[in-house]
């Protein structure tokens, strides 16, 4: 038997082996915790943060299932997946790394929440794009806080509007974000993707239409499919793409923290996130709300995720020559 050959930095040169084993990364990339040395294009993040759950908690779990899941869409060299229903090479060339998890301590809402917004910020730095994978759905208001000077619109993928602005004393929760992120004075609007669902309170709808927040319910996408239903949506310039895995039909992704009856499939969001990445300049974006409890033992969720994350940065990247 003979030892693996390695690599200067340590990492195995051949293949993974089919067999999971050892510490899992974002697609079995070079996991990168030094930070000073990172050159790479994208950087994946974790945010193992669910302390804005009021109901169902679980989400702090995503990034290590997530990265698990991953396993199964290997990058086994430079060359990146070969897209068979697309016809196409995606990610060819486009430098991936894992860059570990932010620091997240417990139930610490504005130390955690300073700590994401200094880890994306140090990431934009070093002009990498960041991809955070949550965590529940309120780390995406600590994120775009760390884009500050860089005037930016919100495209968020959901089945809720999580544009509550105070509930029982909560401001900071998942249910609160995106009403403190365009509150940001470089956040220059909102598009909400795949709302559906009865509302109980009105006021939260009332508010984000005196926002002019464009809203594209999950129906309007199913029956017009994705490209036409934003046909009509301000898409230009740059743009942080938000998504919250229950946009999705529940059937398909049940491992979330409030599944809502209706939703997209997996085609319809890829094709949404293709549409946008081909329409804006994508600046960043995160993927929330996986929450392994409740994915039951084939843990599909997680692995949609997985796959939306290389489809949507194959979209973003075009693969070199
Ligand atoms: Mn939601
Ligand atoms: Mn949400």
């Amino acid at each position: 038997m003979n030892a693996p050959k390695r690599g200067a930095r340590g990492r195995e040169t051949e293949p993974r082996a089919p067999v999971r084993s050892g510490s899992p990364t974002f697609f079995g990339l070079p996991a990168c915790s030094e930070w000073e040395d990172l050159s790479a294009q994208v950087a994946i993040l974790g945010v193992p943060y669910d302390g804005g759950i009021n109901d169902r908690p679980g989400a702090r779990f995503g990034p290590l299932a997530i990265r698990e899941a991953s396993l199964r869409f290997p990058a086994l060299d430079k060359e990146g997946w070969y897209d068979v229903e697309a016809g196409r090479q995606i990610l060819r060339g486009v430098g991936m790394v894992d860059a570990g998890d932010v620091d997240i301590r417990s139930v610490e809402t504005a130390q955690n929440f300073a700590r994401i917004t200094q880890a994306v910020g140090q990431l934009l730095a070093l002009s990498a794009f960041p991809v955070l994978v949550g965590g529940d759905h309120s780390i995406t208001y600590p994120v775009v806080l760390a884009f500050a000077g860089r005037p930016l619109r919100l495209v968020q993928f959901d089945a809720h509007m999580d544009f509550t602005d105070e509930w029982h004393g909560q401001r900071y929760s998942h249910d609160n974000q995106m009403r403190r992120a365009i509150e940001l004075p470089h956040v220059d609007g909102l598009t909400q993707i795949g709302v559906r669902g009865l509302f109980e309170r009105l006021e939260p709808y009332q508010a984000a239409q005196r926002s002019g927040v464009a809203i594209v319910t999950s129906q309007e996408v199913v029956e017009k499919g994705p490209k036409e239903a934003l046909a009509g949506i301000a898409l230009e310039g740059p743009c942080y793409v938000t998504i919250d895995i229950d946009v999705l039909d529940p059937g398909i992704a049940p491992g979330t923290g409030f599944p809502e009856p209706g939703g997209l499939s997996y085609y319809q969001l890829r094709d949404a996130l293709q549409e946008v990445a081909r329409r804006a300049q994508v600046v960043g974006f995160d993927l929330t709300e996986v929450s392994p409890p409740y994915d039951g033992p084939s843990q599909v969720t997680a692995r949609i995720a997985a796959r939306l994350i290389l489809d949507f940065l194959g979209a973003i990247f075009p693969s070199r020559e």
